[in-house]
């Protein structure tokens, strides 16, 4: 039993074998423990015996002979107790060890037969008896010892008894007969219980091999992505801990995070059988950039990961993240469904970006963030531009943690206005924060980091309620435009306080519009769309905002309650100088007015753009061309400057 922990040891290091392998190691285990002490009690048994023959048979039989026994017998005690240090994992190696033991127990055993039957014929009765029974003592002791090892002890044991016992019956007294039979019922009771002990031996063996399978068998599901085969998030890290580990300060290794673009409207589009199908798809994609240094691995939803070992140079980083891209993008087919994704990859390195898988993980995410934003569908690597921006998102995230939002937070005010008319339709609430570390912050700046945690409810709740408050005092036909995040839309808690504000200000719901960008509803849609259905039932209006800018879905507008779309300003400021920016806007006019949503043109700036829209039959623009924000106390100049027949009519006609 000693030996077991051993024993599992040299499983763990081997792939599972067959079971005769893995018995033959653990034969040969408890063969290397027991051994030496096997070897003790023969030394003992030829001591004992050798003395009692001593002045009876020869001096080469009592001295010589069993001089040579002892030595060899040490010799392979030695020899065993070594072996201790080194047990064979190979269940080959152990099998020829075992057939190695076994020729040597049928040659030792042999001899020392050889030389108990020379001593028993110098005996008397008495001798002879005594010898009979100290043959019979040993090798009890022997099959005990080696019980699991049915071979030997049985080889031992058929070699000397049956011949010893024939002659205590052939040459002993009148009671020998009876005698050599009783000792031969007891030899081959002893030979059951080796058998039915080496039988249960066997069965413990196959039992803990079984435990073994099942245990790498979970180990394997633990961290392996079930869906694609490929290894999981916990996997990846542990290995690429590893790798940094084991390239030490010297090394080097690059790592990215992909992510998948327009792989959620696959899923909402077609259902999860066929975004499974997708995931799988990529997931055989990647695996061919996969090999000895390079591993793939799924992180969970779109997102995959890949890391490299070696230095790269930034050209030979950017080329693996094309190849990579482009891997990507090829078109999917599954049935009669055509369907596309591209992919997006941030790269980080060790040692120069980061020191350990988290933060190599961190700044590689950054990186694809940054890439999403800026070059969507491409391969960017960490920089140290990035590198300050975190730094400044993480003085952001201090000084947003300790703000009074209250007194820091003021709410700017721009005009959409009726592209025929001219006249102002509604004011959107745009929030302006002034904190005191940071001085003014960009809402692009501070908005993405108090929505990559929980402190955009409050901004949310503060915004809203003071852009509530000034909108009261507006005329009747002028409504109020509101921003909220995708975080406010999946969290009932901050939607139920965030209707709980609107009703507990007085405002007439009917002219309040919430704006909800078209990437919120690609990151959740189920749960933004249950949301959207609840502000729509306490009569609020909804617009998609920056239409356009992310992985637009007709399947979203046609399955949501909209009221209106705002085509993102990107396009409109590229319309003079690109016929395709020119045409998806005159096309998304165009649909909008086929599904009968209002449609509002963002970031006009030029009367030339405003020629162009108003040509394509646009229905409501907003922009610096018409006005900036505003604060509160000028949205009546505003308003007035606009009305029909002034001045700022005239500006935009
Ligand atoms: P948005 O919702 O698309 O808001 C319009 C942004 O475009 C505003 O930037 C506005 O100043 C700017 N803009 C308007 N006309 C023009 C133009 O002609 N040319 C150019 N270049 N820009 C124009 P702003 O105020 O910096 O806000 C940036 C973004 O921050 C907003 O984009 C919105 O996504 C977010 N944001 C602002 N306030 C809030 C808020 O209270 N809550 C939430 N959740 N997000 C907000
Ligand atoms: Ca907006
Ligand atoms: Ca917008």
């Amino acid at each position: 039993m000693l030996v077991l922990p051993s024993l599992l040891d040299g499983w763990r290091r081997t792939p599972v074998a067959g079971i005769e392998q893995e018995l033959d190691l653990a034969r040969l285990s408890i063969l290397i423990a027991n051994l030496p002490l096997l070897y003790g009690v023969i030394c003992v048994h030829i001591v004992v015996t050798a003395y009692s023959f001593s002045g009876v048979a020869p001096r080469a039989l009592v001295y010589g002979l069993p001089l040579a026994f002892i030595l060899f017998a040490l010799v392979r005690a030695v020899h065993f107790m070594r072996l201790r240090r080194f047990i064979p994992v190979d269940g080959r190696v152990a099998h020829d060890m075992l057939r190695i033991v076994q020729f040597i127990a049928v040659g030792f055993g042999t001899l020392g037969t050889a030389w108990m039957v020379a001593l028993y014929l110098y005996g008397d009765s008495a001798l002879r008896s005594q010898l009979v029974f100290s043959v019979v003592i040993t090798n009890m002791i022997c099959s005990y010892i080696l019980g699991q090892l049915p071979r030997v002890a049985l080889t031992l044991a058929g070699i000397s008894m049956p011949g010893f016992l024939l002659l205590l019956m052939l040459t002993g007294g009148p009671d020998a007969p009876v005698i050599a039979m009783n000792l031969g019922l007891v030899g081959l009771f002893l030979a059951y219980i080796v058998m039915v002990s080496a039988r249960d031996f066997e069965k413990m063996v196959a039992a803990k091999l079984h435990a073994v399978e099942l245990a790498e068998e979970n180990r394997l599901l633990a961290n392996t992505d079930s869906l694609t085969g490929l290894p999981n998030r916990r996997e990846f890290f542990e290995r690429l801990e590893c790798a940094i580990r084991e390239e030490g300060e010297q090394g080097a290794l690059v790592m990215g995070v992909i992510d998948l673009d327009g792989f959620k409207p696959i899923n909402d589009l077609y259902g999860h059988a066929i975004g499974d199908c997708v995931l799988r798809e990529c997931a055989a994609r990647l695996q061919i950039f996969a090999s000895g240094g390079t591993t793939i691995a799924r992180l969970g939803g779109d997102e995959f990961a890949i890391f490299t070992r070696g230095c790269f140079e930034e050209s030979d980083i950017l080329r693996l993240g094309e190849e990579v891209c482009a891997a990507l993008r090829a078109p999917l087919r599954f049935a009669d469904i055509h369907a596309g994704v591209s992919a997006s990859i941030g790269f980080a390195r060790y040692p120069q970006d980061a020191m350990d898988g988290h933060h190599l993980y961190e700044r590689a995410d950054y990186a694809l963030y940054f890439g999403k934003q800026n070059h969507r569908g491409a391969a960017v690597l960490f920089s140290s531009e990035h590198e300050s921006k975190m730094l400044l998102n993480a003085r952001i995230e201090q000084a947003l943690r300790k703000a009074d939002f209250e007194q820091e937070l003021t709410i700017r005010f721009q005009p959409l206005l009726h592209v025929a008319t001219r006249r102002i339709v509604a004011f959107e609430a745009l929030a302006r924060w002034t904190s005191p570390d940071l001085g003014d912050v960009s809402p692009e700046d501070f908005i993405p980091v108090a929505e990559s945690g929980e402190l955009i409810h409050a901004i949310t709740r503060a915004a809203l309620r003071k852009a509530l408050r000034a909108a009261r005092n507006w005329p009747h036909d002028i409504k109020l435009s509101f921003n909220i995040s995708i975080r406010d839309l999946v969290s009932q808690r901050a939607l139920t306080q965030i209707m709980t504000l609107i009703e507990g200000s007085g405002f007439d719901p009917s002219r309040l519009d919430i704006e909800v960008t078209e990437t919120a509803l690609v990151a959740d849609f189920e749960r933004a769309a249950a949301a959207i259905a609840q502000l729509k039932r306490m009569g609020v209006n909804i617009s998609l905002d920056d239409f356009g800018a992310g992985h637009s879905s007709l399947a979203y507008i046609h399955r949501l309650p909209l009221d209106m779309i705002k085509i993102d300003r990107s396009f409109v400021q590229e319309m003079h100088v690109n016929s395709i920016a020119r045409d998806i806007v005159r096309s998304m006019i165009g649909l909008c007015a086929n599904l009968n949503l209002d449609c509002v043109t963002e970031g006009v700036e030029t009367q030339e753009q405003f020629d162009l829209l108003r040509g394509f039959g646009g229905t409501f623009v907003q922009g610096f061309l018409f006005c900036r924000p505003v604060p509160e106390d000028e949205v009546a100049g505003v308003i007035e400057q606009y009305r029909p027949g002034c001045a700022g009519q005239a500006l935009s006609a």
